[in-house]
């Protein structure tokens, strides 16, 4: 038997461990239905930060990253309508068990059985990962490998508006100015709403900064009360539709008090904590909708993916590369908020000397 083909991967070896380690293991191969890519750009999320310090569930020794974009290595057996080369994002939805309540009615993003790549199983901090095949979609020539790297934020994104439709010129009020908070108002805006706001503190300047740049209305809540704000910019009715990211208390109240009667809001901020106070007689005053999201549907990645190929969300100026060995630095910009999202690239190109920048 030859020796196995070694990688490098960052890895979470045991829970109680608050150190991730890159580590070399043996290279995936492809089980019948299931694909090996070669990962281009891995995105690291909260949710990441989280799996390290025990917060978010995780079945170590597992290789982190549930958000990549990759091409395809090599196919199990009876994989049908996919070849060697071709660029794909994949849901991270494996192992979901096809077989309950929530599998049968299409929604196998919230099944409890499943264990997605980057927790449950080994995910795409590495140079090659191993999906499922029926969790690919095919990323359009017009998205460059960059781009595909952020569709599942973007899905997250859509998602949520699969929850909350924006209607044609509506006003829609967006808190927190992190990555999902930029993309949430890119969406509303493709999606044809009339005015868009984007609202975070002055801690997030960097990030509100770079959505002004993009074209984004921004708000400091810090200069101005958000509530009394929104009403008096929509003549005392207040906005249409808010989307929550932030999960703090303070604007969760902010976006209650900025609806209008019978508005909409649509969370999807995840708190730290397991309640948080909520003006729930001005909810009621005011008739509110309220619709959580959780995860990426299936129809939302294809969606995420041709609102990438029209140039209508461009996530691109979020990212800052580095490089796999790098992560470390990676992981410190994220929590430290140096960078709007962060993507680990596990086989870099050679170093062009013309632009140190990875
Ligand atoms: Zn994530
Ligand atoms: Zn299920």
């Amino acid at each position: 038997m030859k020796a196995p083909t070694m990688m490098k991967a960052l890895r979470k070896l045991a829970a109680g461990d608050r150190e991730l380690v890159l580590a070399d293991v043996p290279a995936p191969h492809a089980r019948p239905g299931w694909v090996v890519l070669d990962v281009g750009y891995a995105g690291i999320c909260g949710t990441d930060l989280h799996i390290v310090h025990d917060q978010f569930p995780s079945w170590p020794p597992v290789t982190l990253g549930h958000e990549f974009t990759g091409t395809i290595r090599e196919l199990g057996d009876g994989v049908e309508g996919w070849a060697a080369g071709d660029r794909v994002v994949c849901e991270p939805h494996s192992l979901a068990c096809a077989t309950c309540h929530l599998c049968r009615r299409g929604l196998a993003h919230l099944c409890a059985q499943k264990r997605s790549p980057g927790w449950g199983i080994d995910g795409g901090f590495a140079e090659q990962v191993s999906v499922p095949a029926h969790l690919l979609h095919a990323v359009p020539e017009d998205v460059d490998d960059l781009a595909a790297g952020l569709a599942e934020p973007l899905a997250i994104v859509v998602t949520a508006f699969e929850r909350m439709p924006v209607q044609p010129g509506s006003t829609v009020l967006v808190l927190g100015p992190g990555p999902i908070g930029i993309l949430t108002a890119l969406t509303a805006t493709a999606a044809g709403a009339g005015r868009v706001v984007l609202v975070g503190r002055p801690s997030s300047a960097a990030r509100l900064e770079l959505a002004a740049k993009l074209g984004i209305e921004v708000w400091n809540s810090t200069r101005c009360d958000v509530a009394e704000a929104a009403y008096e910019c929509t003549r005392g009715r207040g906005v249409d539709q808010v989307v929550e990211t932030s999960g703090t208390a303070g604007a969760v109240a902010q976006g209650l008090g900025s609806l209008r009667r019978q508005g909409r809001m649509c969370v999807l901020g995840v708190s730290g904590e397991p309640q948080i106070p909520v003006p729930w007689a001005l909810a009621m005053n005011r008739a509110v909708d309220v619709a959580f999201s959780l995860s990426s549907s299936w129809s939302s990645w294809d969606a995420a993916l041709a609102l990438l190929a029209r140039g209508a969300a461009d996530p691109r100026p979020l990212a800052t590369v580095f490089a796999l060995s790098d992560w470390e630095q990676a992981f410190a910009a994220t929590r430290s908020r140096e960078v709007v999202k962060a993507l680990l690239r596990p086989t870099p190109p050679p170093p062009d000397p013309r632009n140190p920048q990875r």
